[in-house]
């Protein structure tokens, strides 16, 4: 009975053939939320965003283009959102796959409410009327689930029964958020509010919130005191009930504007999460967040 030492080596096979997890790269928080769910205990992806970084403009710091160009997978929302992340993308070598996400078939996409939008064109995002912050609807964060598990297990084959299981998971308990928030924000559908910037569409449109406008009255210089007035008369004939700042942004412009006037000055909204805590729960935590901003105020007398 020679046979029993033979099987050793085959026993010390499957750990010794296990591959290792492929190194992630994410944009924003909500982003890297998603696929930190989909790769689970396999591995954790970096998030480019960190805490208090704006979306639209950053600037890449040198070790973390180093990072992406040793990149084998990158998710992120596409060029509309982040126009700096696009040309060190293109430069990657042909071992890295990047994943724009408002670019996979499926995806739902919505114009901008405004025409213009100041805000995104002061910030050089002049890639067309696409609003790229899509991730506010939660039924764009499902599918995506399945679009990085589909990602990864290219990469990683062996352990694609783990990444699609993970994005089965993850996209259920979207849903089960996605029908409690539409339950709690079912009162607040028939008042009005502003925003500081074009950023909330998604979100108002699958939740059915009256999105009155945006002040998008941009962060370099101090409004004029023409255009605070012209901005004021918008507000007023908007019947608009509050209005919110927004997270890395100065509220006082959003207070200066309401002034006088009978609009209430509501918390800050945070669109991309990025003041809270990275990693698998900042997803759902950003929607119940803007959730409970929203009703905050709104449900005021
Ligand atoms: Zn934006």
């Amino acid at each position: 009975m020679h046979r029993i030492p033979l099987t050793l080596p085959l026993l010390a096979l499957p750990l010794a053939a296990q591959a290792e997890a492929p190194h992630v790269v994410t944009d924003l928080p909500a982003v890297h939320s998603l696929v930190s769910q989909v790769m689970g205990e396999l591995g954790a992806p970096e998030l480019l965003l960190g805490a208090g970084a704006s979306a639209h403009s950053y600037q890449l710091r040198p070790s973390q283009a180093r990072s992406l160009q040793s990149a084998d997978l990158v998710f992120w929302i596409g060029p509309e959102m982040t126009p700096w992340l696009e040309r060190t993308l293109n430069s990657l070598g042909e071992g890295a796959t990047q994943v724009a996400l408002i670019d996979r078939e499926g995806t739902t996409l919505r114009e901008f409410a405004e025409e213009e939008d100041e805000h995104h064109e002061e910030d050089e995002h002049d890639h067309g009327t696409i609003d790229p912050h899509a991730w506010l609807d939660p039924t764009n964060a499902q599918h995506w689930l399945g679009v990085i598990a589909g990602a990864l297990s290219q990469q990683d084959p062996e352990n694609r029964p783990t990444y699609e299981v993970n994005a089965q998971k993850a996209a259920a308990a979207i849903a089960a958020l996605d029908a409690q928030l539409t339950a709690d924000l079912a009162m607040a559908q028939d008042t009005p509010f502003i925003v500081f910037h074009d950023a909330y569409g998604y979100f108002t449109s699958h939740f059915g919130l009256q999105n009155a406008g945006s002040v998008a009255l941009g962060d370099a210089a101090a409004p004029g005191v023409a255009r605070i007035s012209a901005l004021r008369q918008t507000l007023e004939d908007s019947g608009a009930a509050c209005a919110f700042p927004e997270a890395q942004h100065d509220p006082k412009q959003m207070e200066l504007l309401i002034e006088g006037t009978s609009v209430r000055l509501g918390g800050a909204l945070d669109p991309s999460g990025s003041s809270l805590e990275p990693g698998p729960a900042l997803y759902g935590q950003l929607l119940e967040k803007m959730s409970e901003t929203l009703i905050a105020c709104l449900s005021a007398r």
